[in-house]
Formats: structure tokens, sequence, C-alpha cells
């Protein structure tokens, strides 16, 4: 079987022909496919996509093709540069490029297509390419896909921020937090008003008044936006963030005892428990229980602030609305008396969100509980992945990569 055989199968152009393969005459071990023009066909022009006399021929270019058994692949096609009477002189459209880089569109398929399975820096090293050639590759997947993905009938979003950098950096995500379809929608820089407003914006007027549940969590300008752009749909507050807030509560409380037992000159019964206190007990190391079952024999305010912890795990298993209130209510109190303010400062202000927190029952069954937790860990992997990627482009690419499910354009063959 010959090469041109298997390349029509997999790749076949409709008014251009693969010319005989051979060996690159530089020593590197290259197959170069010429690629020909069909006699009859009219070149198209790049600008308005229309056939156009031709004007003349560049110099051969190298584009470069799916590698084969470890062999590099390079299509050489000298472009037609065409007469066109509303564009001017200008070069023709081909099948197998976009007309600026030296990757062919396959290539850059295939490329993107490895980088979500791979680190990039890996991706270059196997196909012996360079990060800039994926990085390229995934731009063009994302920008296609964005283009691509159909948006309707989303009708749960979640809304979360996920620091990015050393430092107060935030980066504001849009999920689509449906049962049947969670993805990434958006992504951008902070985690202001500003920031929600322009991603709602441009997910589109239709597209939010058709939601029916958004999720997020107590940042002020997010529920602001939130009532504000999407006020159709029933607001819920997220358990993983009011649990992160329970625990942000627990580890200051830790702190702030851990630094008056040290002044007051007492055993540093506070040191190594950190994670004893912020996991929970079924998490936790053999060492870290002996840890535990030590620290919970003293009296002391982290593991009353801890044990308060543990009893609101039970809010999240009721059923109905009226009894889940009643223990937030009951459990706010019991937390005002505790004499813990950073505990105090979260019921109350988890008491001034009442309704919010209790939609949360109401949209059972349609938002699973840990939906917006997966994305949050999964978008922070995809970031230390990608370690070294400093630029902020680079970092949106990579996350609509990851967790945008983009669609991908049908094709003959895939090859990957
Ligand atoms: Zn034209």
């Amino acid at each position: 079987m010959q090469l041109k055989t298997i390349l029509n199968r997999v790749e076949r152009y409709k008014s251009f022909v693969y010319g005989e393969p051979r060996w690159a005459d530089d020593a590197s071990s290259t197959i170069e496919v010429p690629i020909l023009a069909r006699a009859n066909g009219r070149p198209i022009c790049s600008g308005c996509g229309k056939r156009r006399p031709g004007y003349d021929r560049l110099q051969p270019r190298r584009f470069e093709f799916v590698p084969l058994w470890q062999i590099a692949v390079v299509f050489v096609y000298a472009l037609r540069r065409v007469n066109c009477p509303s564009c001017g002189v200008v070069v023709e459209q081909v099948p197998w490029s976009t007309g600026k880089g030296r990757l062919t569109t396959t290539y850059q398929w295939f490329l993107a297509g490895w980088a979500r399975r791979l680190s990039w820096k890996e991706v270059a090293t196997v196909f012996h390419t360079t990060w800039e050639h994926v990085r390229d590759s995934v731009r063009h997947a994302v920008r296609w896909g964005l283009v691509h993905r159909d948006l309707s009938g989303a009708q749960a979003i979640g809304v979360d921020e996920i620091q990015w950098r050393r430092g107060h950096h935030y980066l504001t995500l849009v999920y689509q937090i449906d049962a049947g379809c969670k993805r990434l929608l958006w992504i951008g820089r902070e985690r202001t008003e500003a920031s929600l407003r322009r991603g709602l914006e441009l997910l589109g007027e239709s597209f939010c008044s058709e939601l029916r549940f958004v999720c997020s969590d107590l940042w002020r300008p997010y529920l602001k936006v939130l009532a504000e752009l999407a006020g159709g749909a029933v607001h819920v507050l997220d358990r993983f963030h009011i649990m992160k807030q329970l625990g942000q509560a627990i580890d200051d409380v830790r702190a702030g005892e851990a630094r008056r037992l040290k002044q007051d000159g007492y055993e540093p019964v506070l040191k190594h428990s950190r994670w004893c206190l912020l996991k929970r007990p079924e998490n936790l190391t053999d060492k870290q229980t002996v840890k535990l079952d030590e620290l919970l024999r003293y009296n002391l305010q982290s593991v009353r602030a801890y044990l308060h912890r543990e009893e609101f795990q039970r809010f999240w298993q009721y059923q109905s609305p009226g009894w889940a209130g009643k223990f937030l209510d009951e459990w706010c109190a019991r937390v005002m008396r505790s004499r813990l303010d950073p505990l105090k400062k979260v019921a109350r202000s988890l008491r001034k969100h009442r309704p919010l927190l209790l939609n949360w029952f109401r949209a059972k069954g349609t938002i699973s509980a840990g939906i917006i937790e997966g994305f949050n860990n999964k978008a922070k992997l995809t970031m230390r992945k990608s370690y070294g990627f400093r630029e902020y482009e680079t970092i949106e690419l990579a996350l609509y990569h990851q967790l945008g499910q983009l669609p991908q354009p049908e094709v003959t063959h895939k090859f990957c």
C-alpha cells in the first residue's frame, strides 16, 4: 500500500491531489508530500472565499502534518495568488491550513487533543515540536469550539472564583451545572461586579433569562450582579463555599488560640493540629486521629469551633427547607452564644442570607452537591499542571480546553 493511498483515505481534498511522497533532502528523516492543484480548479480567494482567476505562484511552503511512526510528515505546496476584483491580489485559501502558521489544521487538532491528556510541555517533547506550537494549536481548538458551541437549554449555572498567581489575584469562572451538561462557560480576570457582568453579557440576555438556578458564594459583587442579570432564577448558596468559610473560621480561631497559649507559656497542644481540625474525620490519617483525640480532651476554643462545624454538616441532610431552616436558626443561636468571634461572623452572614441558603433545598435534585467543588479542584489541577504559565491568555486557554467540553469539527478520520 502506498502512502498516497493512506492519505487519500484519511485526508482528501477536493481540488488538490497528492504527489509522490519522498524523503526530504536534509538528513532529518522527514517525509515530504507534495500537493498539487488540479489543473482545472481555479484558486479560492482567501479574502472573500470565491473562486477567482490565478495571478502568480509563490515559493513552495512546508506545512507540518501528523507524524507517521515518529517520522515527521510535511506537505509541500506553492501557494497561488489570485487576482480578485474585490480583494485585489491576495493569496489563495487552502483546505489544510488557515494560512497563518506552519502547522496544518489536522496537526493542530492532533496536538490540541493530546494537550488535553498531557501537559503542553510533554506534548511538545513527545511530538518533537515547540511549546508555542502546542499553545497555538490549543488556541485554535478553543476559538473554534467557542464559536461553535451550543448554549441553548442551559438551566443552571454556578459562579466561582479561584486564586491566580500569588497575592490577591482572582479569576471569575462561570460553569454550567445542569445534570446533563456540566462545563466551563466563561473565564474572566478579577472577581468584581464588572468581570461577572462582562461574562453574563457575553453569554447573552436570552441565556440569562432562561436560567432556573444560579449558584454562588456570598461574595457581594456576585450576589448583586446575579440578582440584576439573572433575577428570574432561584439563587442558591453553594454548599462548598459555606463549608469553606466555616473551615476558615476554625482556622482563625485556632491561630488566635495558639498565639495566646504560647504567650501564656502552655504546652503547645495546638501544634500540628491544623489539619486535624480542618479535615473531615473520615479523611484523617492514623496519626492525625490520635492528635484529634488528644485535642478533644481539652476544652479548647478550637475544638468547640470544630464541633460546631461538624454539627453544621447535618444541615445539608435535611429534605425540606422548613426543617433545615429550623436547624439553621438553632445552630446560629448556639454559635452566637459561643464567644468564638470568627464563627459568629459566619453565623451572622448565614442568618442574613437565610432565604438564599434554604434555596439549596429547593434546588436539590437539580444541582448536585459537590459539583462546584469538583470544578474548583479540576481548575486548580489544570493550573498546577500548567505551572510556568504566566500569561493570562495561556491560563484561559488551558481552562477552556480542559473544562469547556468544546465541540470539534466532524472529520473523516480521527488522528487522536
Ligand atoms: Zn476576494
